[in-house]
């Protein structure tokens, strides 16, 4: 099965950009995956093929019209309701790699960028879309973030990543940080490579890269840390207390 991506833009030529290169760019040469971007502006109804209005209720900016999203969503759908329809937005479900690899072990996405003010709202129960950010920031445009979500999908592809290990142990897999790497020269402007990842004991080297993971994730991520362990992150008042899952 090929990993199918339908993004619904008003920049085709960005697509499929820097997917075009590298691990993705050779997946899809070797039709692991493929994408097809379609421009949301075909579906405007006026010979302007006008795809936005001024906000209801006043204030700055633009905002996509619902009747052309509407019409552009169904189209990405014709070939089938399987896909998941997912707009990118910062009011959206914040993405995470267990998202990421629900999807990648699907048939694909329709990916919906917005750009100006966002999305008339109507759109998402509207058509069942899914809302999801990849990040606290605001992008000029939904494209950076659908290229973003395709990248984490595509590397979880099967066959396309060099050594299926490199999956697992990784970053959010299982819930924390990696551990920090280290390779040759040994010695770098004074700074060494710890001690005992030159030793050669498998068993020690994977409990100090496990205490790593522990320690970093819990001082840079206590969010993580917190979710992982149901621990909450000694406060300011030195309380700890259990936390529930959400
Ligand atoms: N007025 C909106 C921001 C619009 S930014 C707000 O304040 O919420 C224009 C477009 O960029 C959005 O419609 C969305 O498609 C995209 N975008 C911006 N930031 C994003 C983020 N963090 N995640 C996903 N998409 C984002």
């Amino acid at each position: 099965m090929t990993f199918h991506a339908t993004v619904l833009t008003l920049y085709p030529e960005m697509f499929p950009g820097p997917l075009g290169v590298s691990l993705a760019g050779r997946a899809m040469a070797e039709g692991k995956w493929s994408i097809n971007a379609v421009q949301i502006r075909d579906f405007a109804a006026d010979k302007h093929r006008t795809v936005d209005d001024t906000p209801a209720g006043g204030g700055a900016g633009m905002v996509l019209r619902v009747d052309v999203l509407a019409k552009a969503v169904d189209y990405a759908r014709e070939g089938g309701a399987d896909r998941p329809v997912i707009a990118l937005t910062p009011r959206g479900k914040p993405l995470t790699q267990g998202r990421v690899r629900e999807l990648s072990d699907g048939p694909g996405v329709i990916l919906l960028c917005g750009r100006f003010e966002g999305f008339d709202e109507r759109i998402f129960a509207g058509r069942a879309v899914e809302e999801v950010s990849v990040g606290d920031i605001v992008l000029s445009g939904g494209e950076p973030a659908a290229l973003m979500l395709l990248d984490a999908c595509i590397r979880l592809l099967p066959g396309v990543m060099g050594a299926p290990s490199s999956g697992s142990e990784e970053s959010f897999e299982n819930g924390l940080l990696e551990y920090p790497h280290y390779t040759r020269p040994q010695e770098w402007e004074g700074r060494t490579i710890p001690e005992v990842l030159r030793s050669g004991d498998h068993a020690k080297i994977a409990s100090w890269r496990k205490r790593r993971s522990e320690d970093d994730t819990r001082s840079r991520r206590p969010d993580l840390w917190e979710r992982h362990t149901g621990v909450r992150v000694q406060s300011a008042s030195g309380a700890q207390r259990e936390v529930q899952d959400d």
